[in-house]
């Protein structure tokens, strides 16, 4: 409070908010330019620019549009723009800065209403955090040479693959260049868009931006999954993974059951091998698509939009016209078909798992408020085949996804470093953490979520699987 009103320019205070500022109401700043104010969410939305950027973290708004060019981690905040970034301040900066606040020089008021869907309160997090940060140097966690030596042996082995399926066209090669295109993005693309790569934002945002190698957009993935999936993990209605899976598939009790969820378990597996045909041509409706949660927001930038169109028509360059003009469009067809098919499921499943069992939990609107954020991320993500080296490699530390979603700003090649932390922080705490000792049980435990969800609306308790601990 006291460091608050030392930054107050009193000479320019209007008389609002001197009266709010002496009866108590907030932590007054004055900002010299919005003064302060209370705002609606359909205010705050409209500034998500880079040259208009607003942010809310723990319902305070924020212009920090002067702060976008210096961000450390880059571009990344105008994803947040003008929507609710509390989870993404929260676990990617570290504790000190957490516990300082955003600098109030950005401060410019507060949301109307406004509801944390988490608790932020709690030893837990801040524990664990705490812990991590004293054997991880923060200028560490970004940066492992091992993690440049993979991606480096990744994208040479992806653009040898992309040769060999141009040069030879054959259901081998279309398999191999599948299989690659679903190591680039595991590997990758995710730690791209996490901006956890490297600490170089430039590097970073480049290994993001892969993504639209095999045209899909990476805008409309760090806006799903960062903020949309990560933020608000397992919930039916906040957590975007959901909005690319139903009503085909039911995976959460609070999602209304069909007649033909009772199929599921059996045709979600041709679901997951056409992933890439609907991010193919399905992220175009983002770009449009507004929503009331403010986290849950599409993209709205024209020139996003424009390098769409760009990127998939490069995509369509490479992948269909050129084998096509070398081979005949006969024989491209069934090979780009198979391509396609492997590169869905060498992907899709590494995500399925680690969220979608009955060992997870199903986060509904009762946790607003109530649950500490930390907890739901380890309570609703699960690990698998934690000891073995190649699970490691080729799921891109996917099978470390509670460290994953405890630390995202981390690298995944350190997640193993800190699994030992965090196993004992939550033992020591009595959280529940859930490990599959293989992939294989992982993908049993899938199928019988699927089963269940398409069979009862609320599973009894003893369909639970008994992962082992
Ligand atoms: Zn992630």
């Amino acid at each position: 409070m006291d460091t608050v009103r030392a930054t107050l320019d009193n000479s320019s205070e209007c008389w609002i908010d001197y009266i709010r500022r002496c009866i108590g109401i907030n932590d007054i700043s004055v900002h010299k330019k919005h003064g302060y104010s209370l705002y609606t969410w359909d205010e705050i939305v409209k500034h998500d620019k880079w040259n208009d950027c607003w942010i809310v973290v723990h319902g305070k708004v924020y212009d920090v549009t002067d702060w976008v060019p210096n961000h450390p981690g880059g571009k990344l905040i105008l994803d947040g723009a003008g929507g609710d970034c509390t989870a993404v301040w929260e676990s990617y900066h570290p504790l000190s800065l957490c516990e300082k606040g955003v600098p109030v020089k950005f401060l410019i008021g507060e949301v109307r209403d406004y509801k944390d869907f988490y608790s932020w309160d709690g030893e837990f997090f801040k524990t664990v955090k705490t812990r991590v940060e004293a054997a991880i140097p923060r200028h560490k966690c970004r940066d492992d040479p091992q993690m440049i030596s993979k991606g480096f042996i990744i994208m040479i082995s992806y653009f040898l693959c992309l040769s060999m399926y141009i040069y030879f066209c054959t259901w081998w090669s279309a398999i191999i260049y599948g299989l690659c295109c679903g190591q680039v993005g595991v590997n990758i693309m995710h730690d791209g868009n996490h901006m956890a790569y490297t600490s170089s934002k430039n590097l970073s945002w480049a290994s993001g931006h892969v993504l639209e190698m095999v045209g899909s957009s990476s805008v409309v993935y760090r806006r799903s999954h960062v903020f949309g999936h990560h933020s608000c993990v397992n919930h039916y209605e906040l957590d975007r993974s959901f909005d690319t899976t139903y009503p085909l598939m039911r995976l959460h009790v609070n999602q209304p059951r069909h007649w033909y969820h009772r199929y599921q378990q059996i045709y979600t597996w041709f679901l997951y091998m056409n992933l890439n045909f609907g991010d193919l041509f399905g992220t175009f409706d983002e770009f449009f698509w507004m929503s009331n949660y403010p986290n849950r927001r599409g993209s709205t930038s024209f020139s996003a939009f424009v390098m769409q169109i760009l990127v998939k028509l490069c995509w369509f360059f490479y992948a269909i016209l050129i084998p096509s003009y070398i081979h005949g469009y006969v024989s491209i067809f069934p090979v780009w078909f198979l391509y396609m098919l492997t590169f869905s499921i060498g992907y899709s499943l590494f995500f399925a798992v680690n969220h979608w069992t009955l060992d997870a939990g199903f986060v509904d609107n009762s946790s607003i408020g109530n649950t500490n954020w930390g907890i739901l991320q380890v309570e609703n993500s699960l690990n698998f085949a934690l000891e073995s080296k190649f699970w490691t490699w080729v799921s891109g530390g996917l099978n470390h996804q509670i460290e994953h979603h405890l630390f995202p700003g981390m690298v995944h090649t350190r997640l193993p470093e800190i699994r030992g932390i965090v196993q004992d922080t939550c033992k020591e705490f009595g959280i529940r953490y859930y490990q599959y000792d293989s992939f294989w049980s992982a993908l049993v435990a899938h199928y019988k979520l699927l089963k269940a969800l398409g069979e009862y609306d609320n599973p009894p308790v003893s369909l639970l699987t008994s992962p082992s601990n």
